[in-house]
């Protein structure tokens, strides 16, 4: 292998004999992500353990031109790990360490591959944590790079919404430092939110200072079934317009309940249901539930059971937090594909109905799962990946799907990223601004190296 490619051994000559491997095993583990994408082994993983190890990488890379895909937990949806060129994959796990931790400033400073649930467990004892929930344990560079959000973002916001500042190397191999631990900023153009959603395409984050906000003192979590979807999403859409402090927002449709009661051996009612959390003073959710209550009746909700208590409240959303797993259950021997879009909330009853319809029509079982309070839905999608002409039919319902969030004025993904999947849907949405986008890349990354393939289309 290192007679066809020379470069492998200088690369080695500066790092560890451990930071680097070319064994098949962990090639082909480097040549997949979490969606259906094929693309191809890379030559070699690179494993570095400091922004000194990843701008050597980075400066080595540019000066030969070698394609670097960087990867940290991989649960992206959307083909974003998946190389598309051979080259380097840049496995940045081991640099997980937390750097500084000032609570005075609701601030900490992570190394890149740190999780989120870990950077909570370290600020929980001081009563302060970073509020982005996308379910999978991700990495905060990898949030930080496809602008992850989640169950939460009704409340808190999106990941960039917390990034203070950045540590990057760009593709040539320097290591720049964007935004600042200031609360506000006007100054200079905003490169640390160029970041936030770039996918790895800009440079190699290295350093992340997050905003961090208080646990609140209490909350409360509520269930609430509804007969009909749209009656389900013209209640949350009443709760926002009442201007309710909603915490977390959840829509699962009767399909995947009726999942989760198989998984969980429960027995709820298998339709529509909105699972809700309040954040604030024991008053205040208590005060909040109520209300809530009050206009789910109106509603027409079929019921409303809500509590206070932290273990009442893990049982109201035990359905919620099982939902991907009760489906893949209910699916045996089939592949998985989940995919997002969002849409003006008005719209949503609209948007989730015809992409259901459409998936139905080509034969396929979706399950919906929705941060119905933003309106971001998305599809989880079981199908048998042998059968070729089924996957064109999936790949058409996807194209339904995402052409109407556009029409209705809505974007190919609110959370999940473009990838490799998404890329044809660019132009349509951003029209002569793409062009701006591929100047930006294009100062950045002058020689196309970084995550060659995704986000932009060509
Ligand atoms: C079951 C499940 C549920 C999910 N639910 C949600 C959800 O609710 N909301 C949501 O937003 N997402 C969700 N996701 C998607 C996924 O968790 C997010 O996209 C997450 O941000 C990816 O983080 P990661 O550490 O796995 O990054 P990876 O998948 O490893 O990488 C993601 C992207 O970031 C780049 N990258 C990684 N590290 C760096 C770095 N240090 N510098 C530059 N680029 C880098 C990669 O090249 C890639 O383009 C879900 C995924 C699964 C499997």
């Amino acid at each position: 292998m290192t007679a066809n490619k020379p470069w492998l051994a200088e690369l080695a000559s500066f790092l560890k004999p451990d930071q680097l491997s070319t064994s098949q095993a962990v090639l082909e583990q480097h040549s997949k992500g979490e969606s259906f994408d094929k693309g191809v082994l890379p030559d070699v993983v690179v494993f570095p353990e400091s922004s000194q190890d990843v701008q050597k990488i980075v400066k080595f890379a540019y000066e030969h031109a070698i394609p670097i895909t960087p990867v940290a937990v991989n649960s992206s949806l959307e083909g974003h790990t998946v190389p598309l060129k051979a080259g380097i994959s840049l496995d940045m796990m081991r640099m997980n360490r937390v750097l500084q931790f000032q609570p005075e400033d609701l601030l900490i400073v992570v190394q890149p591959a740190i999780t989120y649930p870990e950077v909570n467990d370290y600020t929980r004892r001081n009563g302060l944590f970073f509020p982005i929930d996308p379910g999978a344990h991700a990495s905060i560079g990898g949030m930080v790079s496809t602008n992850a959000s989640g169950t939460m973002a009704v409340r808190y916001g999106v990941t960039s919404d917390y990034v203070m500042a950045l540590e990057v190397v760009t593709p040539t191999g320097e290591l720049i430092r964007t935004g600042s631990q200031a609360r506000k900023s006007s100054s200079g153009y905003n490169l640390k939110r160029l970041f936030c959603g770039a996918e790895g395409t800009l440079g190699i984050i290295t350093e992340v200072s997050l905003k961090l906000v208080g646990l609140p003192e209490s909350a409360s979590a509520a269930r609430v079934p509804f007969k009909t979807m749209k009656a389900s999403i013209e209640f949350v859409t009443s709760l926002i317009q009442a201007g309710l402090p909603i915490a977390r927002c959840e829509l699962v449709d009767a399909y995947s309940i009726k999942a989760t009661n198989a998984y969980n051996g429960t027995n709820y009612p298998a339709e529509t249901t909105i699972f809700l959390e309040f954040h604030g003073n024991e008053q205040g959710v208590i005060a909040d539930a109520r209300l809530a209550k009050e206009l789910a009746h109106d509603h027409g909700a079929l019921a409303f059971e809500s509590s206070t208590d932290p273990k009442e409240r893990q049982i109201l959303w035990q359905a919620r937090h099982t939902v991907y797993y009760a489906c893949l259950a209910l699916n045996p021997g089939k592949s998985s594909i989940s995919t997002d879009v969002t849409v003006p909330i008005s719209k949503l009853p609209e948007a989730v109905e015809t992409s259901l319809e459409a998936y139905r029509k080509a034969g396929f079982e979706a399950s919906i799962v929705g941060h119905v309070g933003d309106g971001n839905f998305h599809l989880l999608i079981f199908y048998d990946a042998d059968d070729k002409a089924g996957m064109e039919r999936l790949e058409l319902a996807g194209h339904e799907m995402i052409v109407q969030a556009l029409s209705l004025g809505g974007t190919c993904t609110g959370e999940h990223g473009v990838g490799i999947r998404k890329l044809k849907y660019m132009k349509e949405e951003h029209g002569l601004s793409l062009d701006y986008m591929k100047l930006i890349k294009k100062a950045f990354d002058p020689k196309g190296i970084m995550n060659p393939g995704k986000k932009l289309p060509a």
